[in-house]
């Protein structure tokens, strides 16, 4: 689908002007001739880019941008008079992706132009980072410390959070015993003041969710020291 790009720009040739040419290179072009109404035509998100001037009636470009910011991440090229280095660094520091200086080569326009739009669509096509967790499987039961999973043999396990962060304690120290303090600590935290007998109750829940109903022995009790996962 072709890109459509606001023009906001009072000075009516130069408006008419870019819009001729960004039409010829196939974009859908809008036009507002002041700050304001340029503004809310920025912030309906019908636009993919926004060619901002910053000497406009109504609002000023930089003023236009400040509050486009409050809401919206669309592109922004600023179109700033020649040596108006202060509006420069004020659009860039506000958020502005690029300016150009009047006046100025189409073609640079156009350059500028689609250079912004491929970063901004690059961003968005980018794949969210994957979450860092670990997949930790022993005899068929798997959990996806990542995506919050247990299944076995593929069958999903519903656990609790406290289960959950019991069983993926045991897995992660697979073959070493685990004291009950040491479960506890992990599991309930330092703080906790109830009776360490809540480990046995729990790697009890463990095993009439995961042993009991899968027929496997998982967890391990060794008997006076804790409980492991082998
Ligand atoms: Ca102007």
């Amino acid at each position: 689908m072709a890109d459509k790009i606001l023009i906001v720009e009072d000075e009516l040739q130069l408006a008419r002007f870019v819009e001729l040419e960004l039409s010829h290179e196939g974009y859908i072009v809008g036009k507002a001739g002041d700050g304001r109404t340029g503004l809310e035509m920025a912030e309906s998100g019908e636009y993919d880019l926004v060619l901002l001037d910053i000497m406009l009636p109504e609002l000023n470009g930089l003023e236009v941008l400040r509050r486009l910011r409050r809401s919206s991440d669309i592109p922004v090229i600023m179109l700033t008079a020649r040596d108006a280095v202060m509006d420069k660094v004020s659009g860039l520091d506000m958020g502005a992706n690029d300016y150009m200086t009047k006046p100025f080569a189409i073609e640079e326009l156009l350059a500028r132009i689609r250079a912004v739009l491929r970063q901004t669509e690059t961003k968005a096509a980018a794949p969210e980072a994957a979450p860092a967790g670990d997949v930790l499987t022993v005899n068929g039961v798997t959990v996806d410390t990542a995506r919050h999973t247990v299944t076995c043999n593929d069958t999903p396990i519903e656990l609790t959070n406290r289960e959950f962060t019991l069983l993926v304690s045991l897995m992660e120290n697979r073959s070493i015993v685990m004291s009950r303090d040491v479960l506890l600590e992990k599991v309930w935290g330092y703080d906790y003041m109830g009776e360490t007998n809540v480990v046995d109750v729990y790697i009890r829940y463990l095993r009439s969710k995961i042993d009991d109903v899968f027929g496997i022995h998982l967890i391990t009790t060794v008997r006076g020291v804790g409980y492991v996962i082998k």
